[in-house]
């Protein structure tokens, strides 16, 4: 049979690394050059079907910088999943992308499917970041890994439906 699934998730990274950007081409197929930096959090529901569930993405798109750390636990706490964003073309988004990581094992929830999206993968020739680098912490980590870009869309509806299939079924 089918089943329905409601899911929070959450976006987690750098500033500018393109959460919003992502979640923007998710759920409206959109992008802009200058996505405005998001204020405290946003949030967006999407739905999608995998084979055997709908899932309906209840997403908490948060503020990279330093100021709102205090504020992530609130996002985090009771999420089924998390995409934590970095720029391939910026080596410290990475750095904070595995802070976040840390953070997650320790503080969020066990059963949390978790990704590492390498975004602005369009950008190759100002890449610092090497995919199989990512992909090796990523494997160690138990995380779902892909490069994405939200300005051409590679990949971001197949994060979104690679943590669908994952998610425990209730
Ligand atoms: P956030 O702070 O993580 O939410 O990042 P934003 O979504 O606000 O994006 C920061 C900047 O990067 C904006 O100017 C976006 O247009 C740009 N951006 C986001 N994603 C991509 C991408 O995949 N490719 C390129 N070239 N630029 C992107
Ligand atoms: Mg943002």
């Amino acid at each position: 049979g089918n089943t329905n699934l409601n899911a929070k998730l959450v976006l987690l990274g750098d500033m500018g690394a393109g959460k919003s950007s992502l979640v923007l081409r998710f759920v409206k197929g959109q992008f802009l050059e200058f996505q405005e930096s998001t204020i405290g959090a946003a949030f967006f529901s999407q739905t999608v079907a995998v084979s055997d569930a709908t899932v309906k993405f209840e997403i908490w798109d948060t503020a990279g910088q330093e100021r709102y750390h205090s504020l992530a636990p609130m996002y985090y706490r009771g999420a089924a999943a998390a995409i934590i964003v970095y720029d391939i073309t910026r080596t410290e988004s990475l750095e904070r992308a595995k802070k976040w990581v840390l953070e997650l094992q320790k503080q969020g929830n066990p059963n949390m499917v978790t990704a590492l999206a390498g975004n602005k993968c369009d950008l190759e020739e100002k890449r610092q970041v090497a995919t199989e680098e990512a992909r090796a912490y990523a494997e160690e980590n138990g995380l779902l890994f892909l490069e994405t870009s939200a300005k051409t869309a590679i990949n971001v509806n197949d994060i979104f439906h690679e943590i669908a299939k994952r998610l425990p079924r209730a």
